[in-house]
């Protein structure tokens, strides 16, 4: 399989290796598959390594890196991926936070590690990974690359704007991570990281890689846990699955797309956002219009100009993509907070603030008749938004094994202004450490 650009010319193509290498393609685009391959599974229950090695076996045909991709898989996905019941409605949460940090992304930068790791010459510089951060996406990428010869990561968030425990988290790994908490935005913090792969000086002295979610390496992972669950779906129930998916960056929901899209057994999908509307708008007025973010309760969520828009209208090109079985609704922070309590209330299901936007999507599909049966992404484990939780629940939540373990360690955060110069000396001094 052959990937180009979403700006670019189909035929302008590169291996699977160097999409992953590169993150973004060079003209600013997102890497795109040349084809769609058609992927029949059986209809079985079968564990997600498994399932990964098959679906992903086309992608990664005539590529230096396929011969790895049953390592791959097993060292990568071998996480827990369970389906919950809501009460006897029908409807099921497929729970994609049972990995080391707590939230679905710890999937997608578990197995870009292991790809990059792979690719890596064994006289190869130390490559820094540098990334910002909101909370979730620098936790999974520095959970992926803890301990990794060969890597080390940087990670920028901005002080006091995310919770407790997710700073707690980013500053508890130590080792290869260095973790800074940056006097400014997270639009700061990734302004900073924007300049850093533009200074071609700063390049020539140290690797500096990217992580974020745009990369392939994050997008193919997160198709295997639809395809493991779909095809798991119509072995035991006969059905088709209609996926409700928590949305910012469209990174999860166009995973989905991409099985469906492929074949897999998936009708419907609806994304719900926070009160950030540019997808509920798109769908509404068939326009585009990227806008400011709003900062929300479901704050890994708070895009107002999704990236991955830009491979969503790859997959749909024009008017395609309102044909599809596809919409968007969103979820303001009042609905988010009835919703936790009311989903405790009536299924015993404590649901983060993410999670929660989708269970009001299903809600409201319910109140207008809809009697088909869902499946709902729970993106992250409540535990890990604590503040906003357990006050509307009223109890405490235990955070799983993995995060209490990180949350009993010490953690460390060093300072940093909201200024590149400062980001630039820091890259370049421990690069020399
Ligand atoms: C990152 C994140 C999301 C949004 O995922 P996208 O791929 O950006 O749509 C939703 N929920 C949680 C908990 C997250 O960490």
């Amino acid at each position: 399989m052959r990937y180009h650009s979403t700006r670019g010319i189909p035929t302008d193509s590169v291996s699977l290796a160097s999409a992953l290498s590169a993150g973004l393609a060079p003209d600013g685009g997102l890497y795109v598959p040349a084809s769609l391959p058609q992927i029949t599974l059986p209809a079985t229950v079968r564990p997600l390594p498994e399932v990964a090695l098959e679906w992903l076996a086309p992608f990664f045909a005539g590529d230096r890196l396929a011969p790895q991709l049953p390592g791959l898989c097993a060292d990568a996905l071998d996480l827990p991926l369970p389906r919950v019941a809501l009460g006897d409605s029908g409807d099921e949460v497929l729970e994609l936070f049972h990995g080391p940090t707590a939230a679905f992304k710890d999937f997608g930068a578990r197995f870009l590690a292991a790809c990059l790791e792979a690719l890596r010459p064994p006289d190869a510089p130390v490559q820094t990974i540098l990334v910002a951060t909101s909370g979730d996406t620098g936790a999974a990428v520095a959970g992926a690359f803890h301990g990794r010869p060969g890597f080390r990561v940087v990670i920028l968030y901005p002080d006091g704007r995310v919770s407790a425990r997710q700073a707690h988290q980013l500053g508890a790994f130590g080792d290869n991570i260095a973790c800074y908490k940056v006097t400014g935005s997270f639009d700061d913090c990734q302004a900073m990281v924007k300049q850093a792969f533009r200074d071609e000086a700063l390049r020539a002295q140290c690797a500096i890689t990217s992580a974020n979610s745009i990369s392939l390496g994050r997008l193919l992972p997160q198709a295997t846990y639809y395809a493991q669950a779909s095809s798991a779906r119509l072995a035991e129930t006969g059905q088709r699955s209609n996926l409700i998916i928590p949305t910012g960056n469209l990174g999860n929901a166009l995973a989905a797309l991409l099985v469906r899209a492929c074949g897999g057994p998936i009708d419907e999908v609806i994304l719900a956002t926070n009160a950030n509307r540019v997808l509920a708008e798109l769908f509404a007025s068939r326009r585009y219009a990227g806008r400011a973010s709003l900062a929300t309760l479901a704050n890994a969520m708070d895009v107002g100009d999704p990236s991955n828009y830009e491979r969503l209208a790859w997959l749909y090109p024009g008017a395609a993509l309102f044909e599809t079985g596809l919409s968007a609704d969103t979820v303001d922070d009042d609905a988010i907070r009835k919703r936790i309590v009311a989903s405790d209330q009536h299924y015993g299901y404590i649901a983060c603030p993410h999670t929660a936007c989708a269970l009001e999507v299903l809600a409201r599909r319910r109140a207008a008749g809809d009697s088909r049966s869902w499946l709902i992404a729970a993106t992250a484990h409540p535990a890990k938004f604590e503040t906003v939780v357990e006050p509307l629940i009223g109890r405490r939540i235990e955070p799983p094994p993995a995060l209490a373990a990180l949350l009993a360690r010490p953690s460390h955060a060093q300072p940093l202004d909201a200024y590149y110069p400062a980001l630039r000396k820091v890259l370049l001094a421990s690069n020399r450490g």
